[in-house]
């Protein structure tokens, strides 16, 4: 069957509203649409997990985007990622516009501390709290039961799981694993811009986290040793990086007393498409 498309966030409220009287359990999939099988795993994920209702949305959240960033040639494949949503037997399509989500006197947000200053951070002043603004609005039109998000995107994952946990959200999150192309690419909208010879280069940045992976497996522990096989995999392919490192998971930075909490990261740039991948060494599989 067909997903319902919504628009406008009073009629989305009214079919959340209406699947829970009927006892339904709300899942929830946010995402930006130009959908590929990472996206549809989440799906799945949130079906896997219980949710009989699954809502995506596709909002390509301008309050994310920085000045300079690709807001303007982000991937739109509206009717395509339809289609996706309806064999995966999604409920409903939330798709509303950038005026449905911030009327003319917008003026409230919602901001994690310090687990948003490091890496993205850095990079993306501003990402974050456009994230968790949408997100938490999201929740608050949905009233979902559970949200799956990727671990293709740590930082976003762990920061809204913080911000859940310390507003009280009453809401579930799932952490669903990256999807992966056979090769170790991981999957992402982003993927498209990238010509052969970019491509090909761009492997590099799970070559570098398979390397700090293996090693990791090996019994190193060492945070700048790992680092480096990250970073010199890396960087003689990459136009350029905005990091490539080794982190504590609880941190995101190098500070951390648990020696098995490491997590290698790295964004880069190959033409002028941005990359990003990780690996929790101690959870995830081989990238
Ligand atoms: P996006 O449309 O890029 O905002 O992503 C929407 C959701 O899909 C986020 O929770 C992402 O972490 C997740 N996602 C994106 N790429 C992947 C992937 N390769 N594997 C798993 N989840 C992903």
């Amino acid at each position: 069957m067909k997903p319902t498309v919504v628009r406008e966030k009073e009629e989305l409220r009214r079919f959340c509203n209406e699947a829970r009287a009927q006892g339904k359990l709300v899942g929830f999939v946010p995402t930006m649409g130009a959908l590929h099988e990472g996206h549809l795993s989440l799906m799945r994920e949130a079906k896997r997990a219980g949710a009989d209702f699954v809502v995506v949305s596709i909002f390509v959240n301008p309050m994310q985007f920085g000045a300079n960033e690709d807001l303007d040639r982000y991937p739109r494949t509206f009717e395509a990622d339809l289609e996706a949503c309806e064999r995966e037997g999604v409920s409903l399509v939330f798709a509303p516009t950038n005026e449905s989500m911030y009327g003319p006197n917008f003026e409230s947000h919602v901001e994690v501390e310090s687990l948003t200053l490091p890496l993205e951070g850095v990079h993306r002043p501003g990402h974050f709290r456009g994230v968790t603004t949408i997100v938490a609005k999201l929740f608050n039109l949905l009233g979902p039961c559970l949200a799956v998000f990727g671990k293709k995107d740590l930082q976003q994952a762990l920061i809204i799981e913080r911000m859940v946990a310390d507003l009280d959200m009453p809401v579930e999150i799932i952490l669903a694993p990256t999807a992966r192309e056979a090769d170790g690419l991981a999957l992402s909208s982003r993927n498209r811009y990238l010509s052969a010879e970019e491509r090909e280069r761009g492997l590099s940045i799970s070559r570098g986290l398979r390397a700090a992976y293996d090693a990791f497996h090996q019994g190193e522990r060492d945070v700048a040793r790992l680092s480096a096989l990250v970073r010199e995999a890396i960087e003689p392919h990459a136009d350029s990086i905005d990091y490539a490192a080794v982190v504590h998971k609880a941190s995101l930075t190098a500070d951390g007393d648990n020696a098995d909490d490491l997590v290698g990261i790295v964004a880069a740039r190959f033409g002028n498409t941005r990359l990003i991948d990780n690996c929790i060494f101690a959870e995830d599989r081989r990238p």
